[in-house]
C-alpha cells in the first residue's frame, strides 16, 4: 500500500515536471511588464564582425496607456520560428536557463553582403534589441548563422536590471500619437506602429489619408483581412523639416526626422533609414511589435527588414491612378513581419552573395532541392514533380522585353500591360499552375533556387495573393504573437 502511494506521488511530481517544460517560461517569474531595450554599434567587413555595447534603457511609458509596458506577448518569450539571420537570447544568470530569444534581421546583416564589404571596407549600424524587462540579473547573448545557417554566438554581456547602468530617462518628445484600429491588450495583439517621413507639418493631413489607405490596403489582404481584430495599428504624428526624402543619385537632399533615402546599399529605389535611434525612441511612446514608415514621394520605393521596420512611398504619380505602393506595402510587410524572402530573380538589387549556394535558405518561401526534396513538400500534391515545370524560358523571354521597355515613353504603361497580360495569360496555361511546387527561379537566382508557387506577392510586382506556403508563414507569426 505504501510503496503504491509512493509511486502514485512520484508519477505526479514527474507529472507536474513535465507540465512545466510544456508551459515554457513564466512571464511574472522573471519579467516585470515593461520594455528593455538594448542598443548597440555592429561594426565589421566581410567576415568579420564585432558588436559593442551602446547603451541600456528601461522604456519610458507609453503614452498610448499612460505607464510602462511591454508590448509583446507574454505566454511565446521563447522564438521556436527560428527566422532571421541574428538570433537574440536573454539568459536568467541564476537559473542559467533562456528565457527569451527572438530571430531578426539588420542592416550591418545586409550590408556585409554588399559590394562595400566584399572590397574590405568596415562600416557601423547602429541597432537595438528589446525584451521584457527582467527581474534579476541577465546575459544577453546575440549570434549569427553562420554560411550553413548555424548559429554562433558574437556578443555577450551581462546586464543587471537594478544597476545605475540602466537610463530610466525620457528620451522621446512628446509627439501626437494615436490608434486607428484598436483591437486589445497589446500583450495578445500584433501592435503595429506607423511613422511618417519627409511630411511637413503642413502635410499632416495627407500623412493621414496615406496611412488610412495603406492600413485600409493591408487589411484588405490575406491573411490580414481574416486577422484584422489581432491587430492595434498606432500612428505618431512626427512633422519633417523639409518635405520628401534624399535621393542622393539626383543629388536631393532633405532634412526629416528619420532619415529614409533613396539608393541605401546604392540601389536604386531601395529606401532604408540609418536613424536606428531616432526611430527607436519616437516608437518607444507606443507599444510596438512592427514598425512601418510611410515616406513623403511620389517615386517607387521600400524596403523591408524582418523584426526591424518596412518603408515605403507615399503616392504614385496621378493620384494613385497606379496601385504600385499598395504592392509594395504589403510585400515589404511581408519581409518585416513574417520573415519572408523575395521570391523574385531578375531584378537588379545591391546586394550579391545573399544566399550561399548549396544552403537551404531560412526564409519559409526560399528553397534548395536536396536528395530530390523541398522543405515545403508536406503542402504538395503527390503527383506534383520537384522541380516542377513552369514555362520558364517563355517566361523569362518576356521578361527581358518588358526590362528593355522605355520607361518615359508615352506608350509606355500601355506596352506595360499588354506583357504582363500576356506573361499571366502564359502562366495560367501551365499544367501545375494554382499548385504547390518547386518552382526554379528564386531569392535573385535564376537557377538552384526554387519558390512554391508561379505567383505570389513575393513575386511579382502585382497585387496577387501571397502564395499558400508565404500565407502559412504570415498565419503562424499572427498566432505566435497573438495566442
Ligand atoms: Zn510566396
Amino acid at each position: 500500500m505504501y510503496k503504491k502511494n509512493l509511486f502514485i506521488i512520484l508519477g505526479l511530481i514527474l507529472f507536474a515536471q513535465i507540465c512545466s517544460l510544456f508551459a515554457g517560461i513564466n512571464f511574472d517569474q522573471f519579467f516585470v511588464d515593461k520594455t528593455m531595450r538594448v542598443d548597440y554599434f555592429h561594426t565589421g567587413t566581410k567576415g568579420f564582425e564585432v558588436i559593442s555595447l551602446d547603451k541600456v534603457y528601461e522604456e519610458p511609458a507609453v503614452i498610448s496607456h499612460d505607464k510602462k509596458m511591454w508590448a509583446g506577448n507574454k505566454k511565446n518569450l521563447i522564438d521556436t520560428m527560428n527566422l532571421g539571420k541574428y538570433l537574440a537570447k536573454v539568459i536568467d544568470v541564476k537559473s542559467n536557463q533562456i528565457i527569451y530569444s527572438r530571430g531578426f534581421c539588420s542592416l550591418y546583416g545586409e550590408w556585409e553582403t554588399t559590394g562595400e564589404a566584399e572590397k574590405g571596407m568596415y562600416r557601423t549600424f547602429h541597432e537595438s534589441v528589446l525584451f521584457p524587462f527582467p527581474k534579476d540579473k541577465v546575459q544577453l547573448v546575440i549570434a549569427v548563422r553562420d554560411k550553413e545557417n548555424y548559429f554562433h554566438d558574437i556578443f555577450s554581456t551581462v546586464i543587471d536590471p537594478n544597476s545605475r547602468f540602466v537610463n530610466r530617462e525620457r528620451h522621446t518628445p512628446a509627439y501626437k500619437v494615436d490608434s486607428m484600429i484598436k483591437s486589445g491588450d497589446p500583450h495578445k495583439k500584433v501592435d503595429l506602429v506607423i511613422l511618417g517621413d519627409g511630411y511637413t507639418k503642413k502635410e499632416m493631413k495627407k500623412y493621414k489619408k496615406d496611412l488610412r489607405h495603406f492600413v485600409d490596403e493591408l487589411f484588405d489582404a490575406t491573411p490580414f483581412d481574416k486577422n484584422k481584430d489581432e491587430f492595434n495599428v498606432w500612428y505618431i504624428e512626427t512633422p519633417s523639416e523639409d518635405s520628401g526624402i534624399d535621393e542622393p543619385r539626383k543629388n536631393i537632399w532633405r532634412s526629416t526626422v528619420f532619415g529614409c533615402s533613396y539608393n541605401s546599399f546604392d540601389s536604386p529605389r531601395y529606401v532604408l533609414t540609418f536613424e536606428n535611434k531616432a526611430i527607436r525612441d519616437i516608437a518607444s511612446l507606443v507599444p510596438y511589435d512592427q514598425i512601418y514608415i510611410i515616406f513623403n514621394s511620389e517615386r517607387y520605393g521600400g524596403g523591408g527588414i524582418f523584426n526591424l521596420y518596412s518603408t515605403c512611398y507615399s503616392t504614385d504619380k496621378g493620384e494613385r491612378s497606379h496601385w504600385w505602393p499598395d504592392y509594395v506595402f504589403v510585400h515589404e510587410f511581408g519581409h518585416a513581419f513574417g520573415g519572408l524572402g523575395d521570391e523574385y530573380y531578375t531584378s537588379d538589387v545591391a546586394y550579391n552573395e545573399f544566399y550561399p549556394q548549396g544552403v537551404d535558405p531560412w526564409e519559409p518561401n526560399v528553397a534548395i532541392i536536396q536528395n530530390g526534396h523541398i522543405k515545403w513538400e508536406n503542402k504538395m500534391e503527390k503527383d506534383t514533380p520537384i522541380p516542377t515545370p513552369w514555362g520558364k524560358a517563355a517566361y523569362d523571354s518576356l521578361d527581358k522585353v518588358l526590362r528593355s521597355l522605355d520607361r518615359t515613353a508615352d506608350d509606355y504603361s500601355e506596352k506595360y500591360k499588354q506583357i504582363i497580360t500576356e506573361r499571366d495569360k502564359q502562366l495560367e496555361d501551365q499544367k501545375f499552375f494554382g499548385k504547390v511546387g518547386a518552382y526554379e527561379g528564386s531569392g535573385y537566382a535564376s537557377e538552384g533556387l526554387y519558390r512554391p508557387f508561379m505567383d505570389c506577392r513575393m513575386f511579382s510586382k502585382s497585387l496577387v495573393d501571397f502564395c499558400p506556403v508565404c500565407n502559412n508563414a504570415l498565419e503562424r507569426m499572427i498566432e505566435f504573437q497573438t495566442e
